[in-house]
């Protein structure tokens, strides 16, 4: 990693991150701060973590030539996509939730909690704590618990509690405040499981940490298949960790081009392109870009998917961003159910609807002469978005 993005003692990406939170966590923050530097040292975690990540997750994940997306695309493009829409339950989600729920045996934590918008998080939370015997409560706003049904029964199949969040917008955000308020209550039995790279320190380093074997293993399979370092590294961005698991690997290549693409969201409905268009503030935690309006409040935000509907992001990526080191794009509601229904005709692949947003920016890419290999991270599978699909055009 480049020092300019390795956080200082305190958690701080340039401006950005930080330790906005009630006195009554921090002594959590910094025990679980601790409990991850001690990990990271401790050969016999990182074995009993890749075995995990290997035998019940399915890592390595494949990095698959997309040929006939190329060609529908007009030939231009090598295109190589990161199959983490083949991991265990379906996403990228379970490489930070296997992590942290051994950091949480390790602090002795008898509790652990979560939130969810998609329910990804919540799913891969639920099988891993299924797997280690521990009891598991997930927040969800309900807006997403009608829009994303299937992963509901799919937590509860699995033993999680799942409690409906109806404050606010009723979705991640507030899930996500609820979660933060359980946790304040019960921070001695409770470990919390943020599941993107946001959040106070030392959560959007520990998260990125458990998510770089994304970029990893990307990095070494399009060295050995095509010889050479892609010329762009796309990912679609809600919080930003699987953004993060790929570019992690490709910070230090100045001539890896990094693009992360938000929600762009539907005219008269709003948007969460939270990089492109939003200003320093702070929420849950820490300071980053963040959708506000002219007051300062947490703006509504809208995506027709519910991972990426969320007012904030990381803080390594505003940094990122803001130093120019990332590209933020965006792609709307409808683009990205084209890109979906485009991959699904031509390669036989249901991508998530949050990875049909970094799909859809390969039409942008496919005009750029600057582009000409492309590893995307296709960062989860779209089973669970068939009622949003419903009843659009195509579906
Ligand atoms: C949760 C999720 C996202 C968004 O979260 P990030 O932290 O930005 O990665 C994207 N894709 C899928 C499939 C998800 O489940």
């Amino acid at each position: 990693m480049s020092t300019s993005d390795t956080p200082a003692i305190d958690g701080r990406f340039g401006r950005f991150g930080g330790r906005f939170v009630p006195e009554t966590l921090m002594p959590g923050l910094i025990e679980l701060e601790a409990a991850h530097r001690a990990a990271q040292q401790d050969e016999a975690f990182q074995v009993e973590l890749s075995g995990l990540l290997r035998d019940f997750a399915g890592r390595p994940t494949p990095l698959y030539r997309a040929q006939r997306l190329e060609a529908e695309l007009g030939h231009r493009l090598h295109i190589w996509l990161k199959r983490e829409d083949l991991l265990h339950t379906g996403a990228h989600k379970l490489n930070n939730t296997l992590g942290q729920v051994l950091l949480a045996k390790r602090m002795g934590k008898t509790r652990i909690i979560a939130e969810t918008g998609a329910g990804q998080h919540g799913v891969a939370t639920a099988a891993t704590c299924a797997r280690f015997g521990i009891g598991c409560t997930v927040y969800m706003g309900e807006v997403d618990i009608e829009r994303q049904a299937p992963n509901l029964q799919r937590m509860k199949l699995m033993g999680a509690e799942v409690r409906p969040v109806d404050s606010g917008s009723r979705t991640l955000k507030d899930a996500t405040s609820e979660a933060i308020r359980d946790w304040v209550a019960h921070v001695e039995s409770t470990h919390y499981i943020i599941g993107s790279v946001v959040g106070p320190h030392p959560y959007p380093t520990l998260v990125a940490d458990f998510q770089r074997v994304i970029g990893q293993e990307a990095r070494a399979q399009i060295l050995n298949r095509e010889g050479r370092l892609p010329s762009h590294a796309v990912a679609c961005v809600g919080g930003g960790s699987n953004a993060m698991g790929l570019f992690g690997a490709f910070l230090d290549d100045p001539d890896v081009q990094l693009v992360a693409v938000e929600a762009g969201g539907s005219p008269g409905e709003g948007h969460a392109s939270s990089l492109g268009r939003g200003q320093d503030g702070v929420l849950h935690g820490a300071m980053s870009l963040l959708l506000q309006d002219s007051e300062g409040q947490v703006a509504p935000v809208h995506s027709i998917s519910a991972g990426l509907d969320y007012p904030g992001v990381g803080p390594q990526l505003a940094h990122l961003a803001d130093r120019g080191r990332m590209q933020a794009v965006s792609a709307t509601d409808e683009e990205a159910v084209a890109a979906l229904h485009r991959l699904s005709t031509c390669e036989g692949i249901l991508p998530a609807l949050e990875s049909s947003h970094a799909l859809a920016h390969l039409a942008v890419l496919a005009e750029d002469s600057t582009a000409d290999l492309v590893v995307l991270n296709l960062s989860g599978r779209g089973d669970k978005d068939l009622p949003s699909l419903q009843g659009r055009e195509g579906s």
